[in-house]
């Protein structure tokens, strides 16, 4: 059964000066779908291994592409390989409110609170330097799976995945250069995209949801450093989840609202309350509702503590020798050149970048922490036992053994059902699709063991 736009939304938004509610009424009559990607500059591929076709760009976002229509994703092994990231349009727009006012080139420590599944935080990685680091948090335990499995694929060592509430990021006082708040709402912007969302939209969520959104603000203030960037964004099209918590914000933090510049022909309004908005409609472009607003905290904020909490020099136990060891065992594993730290977690190795390791005791004493840089594997007997996210990381060496499955193959694979394959050696070889590696099988003489997750193997035929 196809729902009807709520009544009060339609009344509130027939309210805002100018604006034309046939149209909007009529685009979410119209069933249509727009299809979006965002492709992930460290796994490039050749567009003729593609299971869609690009339509154009969007104009905002220097890696997402509108597609013609909507393939099927979960049959697509460059999709698994972590090649792509399927996001709506108006929501990739993150980038251009980072890159106008976050110095990219130094390096900076960012939270993205409300993370999963990851459209967010995979975007913001692709625009962070090597030495940067992204905490990628989601309250909500049974979500926190998808970000952790959208994460491995997407393959960076500078990620860190955490399961807390926001008020735990209290205990990181100044810490972080850039705080995302994508925050959970009413919902309305995506109206289009999922007619059953409408059935639970009411005002009443709509104030709940403001409340809880200011709430968020509020916990999670303290661990912005003093001149760093709070970015708040909802799916939303209600004034009280948009520009009354920009006005909120305003009133109640030591803050400046900081204004985007957008090309007019992109169709997105600026709403000027208290401080700068950026909403789309979908009847304005080419994409669903959204909106989102940046502030930069004031340098001699009164409540911000004086004196950042010093990452603790690490005190890892790994003995001198260790390292020596694993830079021997892993060197054929790993891109060489890559500054890479390497910390051991139990039997496992995880390799992450120097910035993060030095950060590491600190924040495992703060967060709960679920994933951290790349987990490269386990050393038994002096070899490395490769991990599934050492083969989805961007880290891997290029001179691994590796295996070009065709399209029946990698799906075969991804379904963990038998393959017959002809392997160069026994032994640990990659498995690629379009070049980009699917991941391991274990050679031996007379078969082949599929060391894909099972958790995350393709259920449909
Ligand atoms: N940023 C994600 C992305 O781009 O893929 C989408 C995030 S979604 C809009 C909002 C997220 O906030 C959800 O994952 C939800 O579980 C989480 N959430 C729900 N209640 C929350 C709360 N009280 N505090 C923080 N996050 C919450």
């Amino acid at each position: 059964m196809s729902h009807s736009l709520p009544q009060d939304l339609l009344d509130s938004l027939e309210r805002i000066e100018g604006f034309d509610i046939d149209a909007f009424v009529s685009v979410h009559q119209s069933n249509q779908q727009v299809t979006s990607i965002r492709l992930n500059p460290a796994k490039p591929f050749n567009m003729a291994d593609a299971s869609f076709n690009i339509q154009h760009q969007i104009p905002w976002s220097s890696r997402g592409f509108y597609l013609d229509k909507r393939p099927s994703f979960t049959t697509d092994p460059l999709f698994h390989a972590g090649a792509y990231y399927v996001q709506e349009a108006s929501s990739m727009f993150l980038e251009q409110v980072i890159t106008q006012t976050v110095d990219l080139t130094a390096s900076i420590k960012v939270l993205d609170l409300c993370a999963a599944p990851g459209g967010k935080s995979t975007l913001i990685q692709s625009l962070l330097s090597s030495d940067s680091f992204l905490v990628s948090n989601e309250v909500i335990k049974s979500r926190v799976n998808i970000l952790q499995e959208n994460t491995t694929k997407w393959g960076a060592a500078n990620m860190v995945v955490t399961n807390n509430d926001p008020r735990d990021f209290q205990r990181l006082p100044s810490y972080f250069d850039v705080i995302v708040v994508d925050a959970p709402c009413s919902g309305s912007g995506l109206f289009r995209k999922d007619n059953e969302a409408i059935s639970e939209w009411s005002t009443d969520n709509v104030a709940l949801c403001s409340q809880r959104q200011q709430r968020i603000l509020s916990d999670i203030f303290s661990a912005l450093k003093p001149g760093g960037i709070l970015i708040y964004s909802t799916c939303s099209y209600s004034k009280a989840e948009n520009e009354e918590v920009v006005d909120w914000m305003m009133e109640t933090n030591a803050v400046e609202s900081l204004s985007i510049s957008c090309s007019a022909d992109w169709g997105i309004k600026e709403i000027k309350s208290k401080g700068f908005g950026y909403q789309f409609y979908p009847h304005l472009l080419n994409g669903e509702g959204f909106f989102i607003s940046a502030f930069k905290k004031s340098s001699s904020d009164a409540h911000a503590e004086k004196t950042n909490i010093k990452d603790k020099k690490n005190h890892i136990k790994s003995k001198a020798n260790s390292y020596n060891l694993l830079d021997t065992i892993a060197a054929k594993w790993l891109m060489q050149n890559l500054k890479l730290a390497y910390y051991n977690w139990k039997e496992d190795w995880i390799a992450m970048p120097m910035s993060l390791l030095d950060a590491l005791p600190f924040l495992q004493q703060q967060l709960y922490l679920k994933k951290v840089g790349v987990n490269i594997g386990t050393i038994i007997r002096n070899e490395l036992v490769p991990s599934h996210e050492l083969a989805m990381s961007t880290i891997m060496s290029d001179q691994i053994p590796a295996v070009e499955l065709t399209l029946d193959e990698a799906l075969q694979m991804l379904r963990h059902q038998p393959f017959d394959i002809q392997t160069p050696m026994n032994g640990w070889v990659l498995m690629t699709y379009g070049k980009l590696p699917l991941g391991f099988v274990k050679a031996m003489p007379n078969r082949i063991n599929n060391y894909y997750p099972r958790d995350w193997r393709i259920l449909n035929k």
